[in-house]
């Protein structure tokens, strides 16, 4: 069904796409894109936003919500990339768990669409909703359920799969008013709250 599925954030590299993510929460992938081109041209490297003051920074990302927690985790992302990996976004889910504001779905969302290193997979509210519609999970925690995920989800789809899912949560399987008459996976669905 989404057979052409990517990372809908815009981004030139690892970085951009680390910022772009930790914007995404609680926030519109339409709107995030709407502000990162502007705040690439104004901060261009890891070095600009460590060098900021949360507080301009959040004057910045106001858009996207959450902007004083955002701010404050992106210039903290920004001076341990610079301090600890050479103004580089490492690539080993052990050292992005390091970073502030970067926590598992994050983590994956960089290493898997800017690297192409299948981590894990990546949770979140689309892929938590749907991989327990279609019993693939019977977990709510979003750790457990990217344990039950990685165990039947093949290593090589592992990337692919999220960026499906996601769309899929988007076009048709939403949270409130599936469209279970447009779904091709209808005849394998059993979620209580499918609307056929
Ligand atoms: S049949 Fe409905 S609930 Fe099941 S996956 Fe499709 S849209 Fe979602």
């Amino acid at each position: 069904m989404y057979p052409d599925a990517t990372c809908a954030l815009l981004h030139h590299n690892p970085w951009e796409l680390l910022v772009a993510t930790i914007l995404s929460a609680q926030c519109t992938d339409k709107r995030v894109n709407e502000v990162t081109p502007g705040l690439f041209a104004k901060y261009p490297t890891p070095r600009d936003f460590a060098a900021v003051r949360p507080e301009v920074l959040a004057n910045d990302i106001r858009s996207t919500g959450f902007f004083n927690n955002k701010a404050k985790s992106i210039v903290g992302a920004a001076q341990r990339v610079v301090n600890e990996f050479g103004g580089q976004v490492p690539n080993t889910i052990e050292e992005m768990l390091t970073i502030p504001g970067a926590a598992r779905k994050t983590a994956n969302v960089v290493l898997g669409t800017a690297y192409g290193i299948a981590s894990g997979v990546v949770v979140d509210t689309h892929v938590s909703r749907i991989s327990q519609r279609l019993d693939l999970t019977k977990n709510t925690d979003p750790v457990k359920i990217e344990q039950d995920l990685v165990k039947i989800i093949p290593k090589e789809r592992w990337i692919l799969f999220s960026h499906q899912i996601i769309l899929h949560g988007r076009a048709l399987c939403t949270a409130r008013s599936p469209e279970c008459e447009r779904c091709d996976l209808n005849s394998l669905c059993y979620a209580a709250d499918k609307r056929v």
